[in-house]
């Protein structure tokens, strides 16, 4: 067995184990593999461990990876992006993307709904929120999202599906309970208002036991999954 298959074995075991601590059921949390900078051939070993759902954060290199894996008959994975969007790049999120993990603007979601093909299904999109509150992180501010929910609400190629949220990358773990915890009430809030919202974006590679016991219904793992990343917030792989 290859080392990326025995790493997704064991992130499966871990989360069993911290959903059954916490009297949730391991079925109700799914794992995001998330493959930015790495190559086809380790997303294609995790598929073959029975891998389906992946995150990506640069659009040209995802591009490039979705294109291969459709045309390689590949079509059952579902791609999320999950990176900072820039105007100029939603066309190819929008036609790209089942999901789209990391809205946190108006002027995003009106470009992402006006440019979803209408031969595909609506774009499914969580909402990012800054619930660590570091100025310079990605995330719409709690104070905001009210308009961008009833933005998302109001766009027909748009689903709103739930929220991500990243904690602060500190040793500090009830600093980074305490944020879950708030996105969690976010998510249990909005969930009365928007029923179809089923998704809880939160937990990485060093925080998934704390987001499970949060309430998460999504993690996002990298590291634990393909190793340490060369490029890692930044640049294009070339290779
Ligand atoms: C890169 C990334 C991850 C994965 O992080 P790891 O620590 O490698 O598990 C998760 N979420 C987002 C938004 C990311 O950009």
């Amino acid at each position: 067995m290859s080392t990326i298959q025995e790493n997704i074995l064991q992130i499966r075991e871990q989360i069993k184990e911290f959903a059954l601590l916490s009297n949730r059921k391991p079925e109700d949390i799914t794992l995001l593999a998330v493959s930015k900078t790495k190559p086809i051939s380790d997303i294609q070993e995790a598929y073959d461990a029975g891998q389906r759902i992946f995150g990506e954060s640069y659009i040209q290199e995802a591009a490039q990876k979705i294109e291969y894996f459709r045309s390689a008959g590949h079509s059952d994975i579902k791609w999320h992006f999950i990176g900072p969007i820039q105007s100029n790049k939603t066309k190819t999120i929008a036609e790209n993307f089942d999901v789209v993990q990391s809205l946190d603007r108006i002027k995003i979601a009106k470009r992402l709904n006006e440019q979803r093909p209408e031969n595909l299904r609506p774009l499914e999109v969580l909402i990012q929120v800054n619930i660590s509150n570091e100025p310079q992180k990605s995330g719409i501010s709690i104070a905001e999202l009210p308009a961008l929910i009833a933005e998302v609400h109001n766009c027909p190629r748009l689903i709103l599906k739930g929220f991500m949220g990243i904690a602060t990358d500190t040793t500090d773990s009830q600093k980074i309970s305490k944020e879950f915890n708030i996105l969690y009430e976010i998510f249990k809030e909005a969930k009365i208002t928007y029923p179809q919202i089923d998704i809880l974006s939160m937990g990485m590679s060093g925080d998934l036991g704390q987001a499970i016991t949060a309430g998460s219904t999504m993690v996002r793992i990298g590291s634990a999954i393909f190793g340490a990343r060369n490029y890692p917030n930044k640049g294009i792989p070339t290779s």
